[in-house]
């Protein structure tokens, strides 16, 4: 799966680099001595190194726990984000980070146990208030854990009597550290989710909604709380009758009751951003369309945007009319 694993000295005789290591036998190994050397290289292409990207063990020396961009949030007054790594095995389209990131290579931060303090840190400043933290801005929090253990180590350790929200967002269908201890009321396990007729297009390398639904069906059984993410929504020729499909197709499998919020997301791009991402994919029908731009950032019309949530939230709503619903808008 990879070829080339680039370590930095620092760690490279902690016992989590070595077992990481141990699970990539055949790959070349190359030491060096801080990530950015590999990662923050000028002139890579994204889209060429995704074809074969290079895993990074690296140490991280700060922030690792950052305020969550405005209009991100579930319902609670103060939100943060950690990622323990940077970048994705899968390759959706639409995905900000390949226009962020130059390198398409993996980067992995292996002490875990400082995100664990920082998050403790910021509870204990903020005890009177309600948080909520979310794993994995910057990659799928679920999507490498058969070799990253980042949620078999983290999980444990996010104690129950703490008010703060803990959501861990995922296109995976990855449930095994969820699944050896018991659901926590303030862990939420939360969902991407796009019609199947978008996803088998967009979500590149992801598993199919099918499978996210039967992971969701799974894991919401058990008494884990679990979170419906339309983030983005994208509206494209029958898009009525495919969020309609798949609005149904959730709600007819998984415990309602289970269903801790759900979100919509308008598909944005700051502008810059979005002319490297079309710049990548210059022949991708999605990044053809017309799109607005409002406040700096690219986006469907106001309009259609608030046709698609309304639209979807009144589905939702036929449903189950007590689930929180929250709009994720950076402008
Ligand atoms: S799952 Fe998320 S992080 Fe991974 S490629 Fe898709 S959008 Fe990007």
């Amino acid at each position: 799966m990879v070829d080339t694993i680039y370590i930095e000295e620092k760690i490279k005789h902690f016992d989590r680099t070595k077992k990481i290591l141990s699970r990539f036998k055949n790959s070349r190994y190359i030491f060096i001595k801080k990530y950015s050397e590999i990662f923050n290289v000028k002139n890579q292409n994204f889209r060429i190194q995704k074809y074969n990207p290079s895993l990074i063990l690296a140490f991280k020396h700060d922030n690792f726990v950052l305020k969550a961009p405005e209009g991100f949030g579930i319902g609670t007054s103060k939100n943060f984000y950690f990622s323990h790594m940077y970048n994705c095995i899968y390759d959706c389209r639409y995905c900000f980070l390949q226009g962020m990131y130059s390198s398409s290579n993996y980067v992995l931060f292996v002490n875990y146990e400082n995100f664990v303090e920082k998050i403790n840190e910021i509870i204990k400043i903020n005890k009177d208030k309600d948080l909520t933290f979310f794993s994995g801005y910057d990659c799928d929090s679920l999507a490498m854990e058969k070799i990253t253990g980042f949620a078999n180590y983290i999980l444990p350790k996010i104690e129950k009597e703490n008010k703060s929200l803990f959501e861990f967002r995922t296109k995976s269908n990855q449930l095994e550290p969820f699944l050896k201890i018991k659901p926590r009321e303030n862990i939420i396990l939360a969902y991407s989710l796009l019609p199947d007729e978008l996803s088998n297009i967009l979500d590149v390398k992801t598993p199919s909604i099918i499978k996210r639904i039967e992971a969701m069906k799974k894991i919401s059984k058990l008494g884990w709380k679990i979170g419906l993410r339309f983030d983005p929504l994208i509206f494209h020729k029958g898009w009525k009758k495919n969020y309609y499909k798949l609005i149904q197709h959730i709600f007819s499998e998984v415990d309602n009751k289970n269903v801790h919020s759900i979100s919509f997301g308008s598909l944005r791009f700051p502008n810059q951003m979005f002319k490297r991402i079309k710049k990548l994919y210059p022949e991708e029908k999605l990044f053809s369309y017309n799109f607005d731009i409002r406040n700096n950032y690219v986006s469907f019309s106001k309009d259609i945007e608030e046709e698609m949530i309304d639209y979807c939230q009144s589905i939702i709503k036929k449903n189950n009319d007590k689930i929180p619903i929250f709009s994720c808008k950076p402008y």
